[in-house]
C-alpha cells in the first residue's frame, strides 16, 4: 500500500471537503506513493514523535494537528515547524493530517471523546446543512438503468445505509432539433415529443461534478437537460460536536470526577453548581467554546470541552456545567478511533501495514500541582 491508499481510506470516513475552509488537512510531507510499512497516529508531531516513528519503521505519520498551518517564510534547523520538515524528509517519512475533518465527521473527534466518559444515544450537536445537492436528469426509459448505475458509481444516491435511492418518474419531454444537432431521436426541424422519466438523486456537494460528468457519459442523448438543486436538510454524517447521555444522572461533583478518571487528567477548570444532576452531557474536543450557546440551547446539562477563556466561564449560563478538561486531554480518545478504523480497512484489504498509536505524550501543555 501507498500513501494515497491510506488516504483515501481516512478520506472515505472523513472527506477532506467538510474540513474547514482555512484548515489544513491532506498530506504534509512526502510523497503520495511512498510506499507505508508501518502507520504512527499522533495529535501532534514532535521531535519524540519522529524518532518513535524511526524506532517502529514508519513510513508514515498521521497527525491530528497539521504541522504546516501558518505560512512559513522559511524551512531551517533554527525553527520547530522547519527543523520537524528536515527530519522526515531526512527519515523518509511522509506526514499526513486529518485535522476539522475527523472533527466534523460521525464517530470523529468529540464522538471519541463521548465515547471515552461513557456516553450513549451519541449524535451531533450541530449536524452541517447543505452538504447535499439534489440532482434530476430527463432520461429515454431503456436508458434508466444505465444512467442510474453510473451516477450511483460516481457517488450519488447514498442515503444513510442505502446505497442507490433514486426516485423515477415518468412524463414528456419535447423539443425541435435545429442547424447541426445529431439528434438521438427525431429530425432536424421538427417539434419531438418523447416518453422521459425524471431521475432524482442526491449526492455531496463535493461529489456533483464527477455524478454529473459519469451521467452525462451515460446518457445517450447529444444535449443532456438536467438540474443542480441546493438542499438544506441537515446531515446524519457531519456536523459539529457530540451529545450524549449517561447511564444514570449523576451529581456534577460525581460527573466531574467521571471526566477526570476516563481523560487521565487531574485538572478540570469548570463552573457550575456541583450539586446539580447531570444526565445530558454535550461535548466538543479541542477549543469548542464556540458551542456554549448550542449546548445550552439542546438542554444539556453539561459541556466539556477546551480552551475556555476567563470571560467564556464569566458569561456561561448557570444551568450547564461548563467543564474545560484540556485540548489534548478532549482530542485523545479519537487516536484510538482512527487507529482502529485503519486497522479495519487495512485488515479487509489482507493487507499487511501495522498501525500503532503512539505513545509519546504530545501534549504540550503541563500541570504543576502543589
Ligand atoms: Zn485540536
Amino acid at each position: 500500500m501507498v500513501v494515497r491508499d491510506i488516504q483515501r481510506m481516512v478520506e472515505s470516513w472523513a472527506p477532506k471537503e467538510i474540513a474547514w475552509d482555512r484548515d489544513n488537512t491532506g498530506l504534509q510531507v512526502g510523497e503520495l506513493e511512498r510506499r507505508v510499512r508501518s502507520i504512527l497516529i499522533t495529535l501532534d508531531v514532535t521531535d519524540e514523535v519522529i524518532s518513535e516513528a524511526k524506532r517502529k519503521r514508519a513510513t508514515l505519520i498521521i497527525s491530528h494537528h497539521p504541522l504546516l498551518f501558518h505560512p512559513l517564510k522559511s524551512v531551517t534547523r533554527d525553527e520547530r515547524v522547519g527543523r520537524l520538515i528536515g527530519k522526515l524528509i531526512r527519515s523518509g517519512i511522509a506526514l499526513y493530517s486529518a485535522h476539522t475533518n475527523l472533527d466534523f465527521t460521525r464517530g470523529g473527534v468529540s464522538f471519541a471523546l463521548a465515547e471515552q466518559i461513557g456516553l450513549h444515544n451519541i449524535g451531533f450537536l450541530m449536524k452541517s446543512q447543505r452538504v447535499q445537492k439534489k440532482i434530476v436528469v430527463f432520461v429515454p426509459p431503456n436508458d434508466v438503468e444505465k444512467v442510474l448505475a453510473a451516477m450511483a458509481a460516481a457517488g450519488a444516491g447514498q442515503i444513510g445505509n442505502y446505497e442507490s435511492c433514486a426516485f423515477t418518474s415518468t412524463g414528456k419531454g419535447t423539443f425541435k432539433p435545429k442547424g447541426d444537432a445529431r439528434p438521438y431521436v427525431g429530425r432536424v426541424g421538427i417539434r419531438e415529443e418523447v416518453e422521459e422519466v425524471r431521475l432524482e438523486m442526491v449526492a455531496p456537494t463535493w461529489k456533483v461534478e464527477r455524478v454529473v460528468k459519469a451521467m452525462q457519459e451515460a446518457h445517450p442523448y447529444e444535449e443532456v437537460a438536467y438540474d443542480v438543486y441546493d438542499l438544506t436538510n441537515v446531515s446524519d454524517h457531519y456536523g459539529v460536536g457530540a451529545i450524549g447521555q449517561l447511564h444514570r444522572a449523576v451529581e456534577g461533583r460525581k460527573f466531574l470526577e467521571t471526566v477526570s478518571r476516563s481523560l487521565k487528567t487531574s485538572v478540570l477548570r469548570y463552573r457550575g453548581n456541583l450539586n446539580r444532576k447531570i444526565r445530558s452531557v454535550a461535548v466538543c474536543g479541542g477549543s469548542g467554546s464556540d458551542l456554549i450557546p448550542v449546548a445550552v440551547q439542546s438542554g444539556a446539562d453539561a459541556f466539556v470541552t477546551a480552551d475556555i477563556t476567563y470571560h467564556r466561564f464569566e458569561e456561561s449560563d448557570l444551568r450547564l456545567l461548563l467543564v474545560d478538561a484540556g485540548h489534548s486531554e478532549t482530542e485523545y480518545p479519537v487516536l484510538r478511533k482512527l487507529t482502529q478504523f485503519l486497522r479495519k480497512e487495512i485488515a479487509r484489504r489482507k493487507e499487511s501495514v501495522q498501525v500503532f498509536r503512539s505513545a509519546v505524550t504530545s501534549n504540550p501543555v503541563h500541570y504543576y500541582l502543589s
